[in-house]
């Protein structure tokens, strides 16, 4: 099929959907501004990325929006801070089992303007309300601590307070998660939080305020700003009353946002890109490490900073692991999100689709080999086929930067020295995985490898307990777990001397 026919096929299901909602106020489009919905002068349109048609507009805020918002959370902290950490809880929980009750619909608009396959969608909302529950319960341990004091008479103690006012400035691959993980650590610490979704998929964090909104949040609590993200990036930077900003996106941008957070000096958490080896030892079972391969390169379609971008397999497993990789990849189907049939979505932006592209000529100019799927017939589409690439070498795109997309490459090595200094050369360092059976090998593994997170004989290990970041360009600060929290918290130390009177 080309992409001409394929378009045709599912012309307007993406907006059948959307009008089929039984929540009309999901695709409003309008943003939540101090207890206001705010539909806007100016509009931006939503794609179906699968076809490129228009789905939902959705209104473009201004600057001065953007203050308004800021001074609308300014305005709620003191009364949010205020409440009993079990009255914010009930709120969250109730934030969140309304997400669960609504997840159906929820899913279709991640999968309609995000790309990604229903079930995954489904998961995501899952995923997402469980960041709400954590945090409700984790916001009442927000335990200070007393330190055997150092002077006599007297008490030391430190204390955990709400830093104030925080944003958030989301992605797109996870439109809904990404809200929930930065949102339930804010609200539970004390904070209100603004949130600046990605343009590309506004109507999922519209719909997530909706609910915050009946929950209870009050007024200027939780905000969603949307429009261009340079112009409503300003503000938020600018402004001395935005204390905390968390962003998840790309290294580049990343950097751009640290430095503008540096002229008001604000805490500022990141996520960003990941570029993850997945090491594969001789002694492992073939068919598990094939299929932790397929989980960590293929979810989202390719396009999460966990995806394992350097699949390093030792040579004594290198040919049987291509050939059962490759026939599993081969089973992927490619389609519409809302079919279920689809394992793999479109690209969310044409420039994920493109830079798949670019690595997999590059890889093939320079001698690696290719498994190919239909490329030739969807390649000006946001589409970009399964493809494994064997024999990849390290001076190879692929091997040097992020894919995001689902492009897998597969590079030999002979010896674990070799591999964890290959696996250790890059400025990158979000996730890692390990494939052994060999118990003190994973002992070493887990010591040497550099980067935040590691599997060993797993390739799902993320959820709200766990510690979510990066080391060198990765990112900076915690998201999910106890250090999440702390993201939104500033550290009081008090000294109470003279007590002997
Ligand atoms: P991006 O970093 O440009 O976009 C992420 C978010 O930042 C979006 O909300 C976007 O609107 C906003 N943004 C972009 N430029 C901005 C600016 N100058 N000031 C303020 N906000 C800005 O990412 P992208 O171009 O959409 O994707 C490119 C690459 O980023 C991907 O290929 C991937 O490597 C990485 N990425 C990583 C994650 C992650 O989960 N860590 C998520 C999305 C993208």
């Amino acid at each position: 099929m080309t992409f001409h026919d394929f378009r045709a096929a599912h012309s307007g299901l993406a907006a059948r959907c959307l009008q089929n909602l039984r929540r009309r106020d999901f695709v409003a489009g309008a943003a939540l501004i101090g207890g206001s919905w705010i539909t806007g002068n100016q509009r931006d349109v939503v794609i179906d990325p699968a076809t490129g048609e228009a789905i939902a507009d959705v209104a473009r805020c201004t600057v001065a929006e953007m203050n308004l918002a800021i001074e609308a959370a300014e305005r709620s902290f003191a009364a949010w801070r205020g409440l009993l950490p079990t009255r914010r809880g009930a709120i969250l929980r109730s934030w969140a089992s309304l997400m669960l009750h609504h997840s159906e619909e929820l899913a279709v608009l991640v999968t309609s303007e995000q790309g990604k396959p229903l079930d995954e969608a489904r998961h995501e909302i899952a995923y997402g309300a469980g960041f709400l529950e954590w945090f409700a319960a984790e916001g009442e341990r927000a335990y200070g601590e007393t330190i055997p004091s150092h002077k006599s008479g007297s008490l030391l103690e430190v204390r955990m307070q709400a830093i104030g006012v925080s944003a958030a400035i989301t992605p797109w691959n996870f439109p809904v998660a990404m809200i929930t993980r930065k949102a339930g650590a804010a609200l539970a610490a004390g904070c209100p939080m603004i949130v600046k979704p990605a343009p590309e998929t506004p109507l999922s964090a519209l719909a997530v305020a909706r609910l915050a909104e009946q929950a209870g949040v009050p007024a200027g609590v939780f905000q969603v700003v949307i429009g261009d993200p340079v112009e409503l990036s300003g503000p938020l930077l600018r402004d001395p009353r935005v204390r905390a900003l968390s962003f998840t996106g790309s290294t580049q941008v990343g950097r751009v946002l640290l430095e503008g957070a540096a002229m008001t000096v604000k805490k500022v958490s990141l996520e960003l890109g990941g570029h993850a080896p997945f090491l594969v030892f001789n002694d492992v079972d073939l068919d598990k490490a094939v299929k932790g391969a397929m989980a960590a390169k293929f979810a989202t379609s390719g396009q999460d900073c966990l995806a394992a971008n350097r699949i390093y397999v030792q040579r004594g497993i290198y040919d049987a692991f291509v050939d059962a990789f490759a026939k599993a990849v081969a089973r992927l189907r490619v389609g519409h999100g809302l079919d279920p049939a689809t394992d793999i979505g479109p690209m969310t932006k044409s420039s994920v689709a493109n830079k798949c592209r670019a690595q997999i000529d590059d890889a093939v100019a320079k001698g690696a080999r290719a498994t190919l799927g239909k490329q030739g017939e969807f390649v000006s589409s946001n589409f970009v086929f399964p493809v494994l690439l064997s024999d990849v070498t390290e001076d190879m795109l692929i091997a040097q930067e992020e894919t995001f997309g689902p492009v897998a490459a597969v590079l030999p090595f002979e010896t674990e020295e070799e591999v964890v200094a290959r696996a250790n050369a890059s400025e990158m360092g979000l996730a890692g995985y390990v494939y052994t059976d060999n118990l003190r090998r994973a002992l070493r593994l887990s010591e040497q490898l550099e980067c935040g997170m590691l599997g060993i004989n797993t390739a799902s290990f993320t959820g709200p307990p766990i510690p979510f970041g990066g080391w060198k360009q990765s990112g900076l600060g915690r998201e999910g777990s106890r250090h999440g929290l702390a993201e939104y918290m500033e550290t009081k130390y008090v000294c109470f001397g003279d007590l002997a009177g």
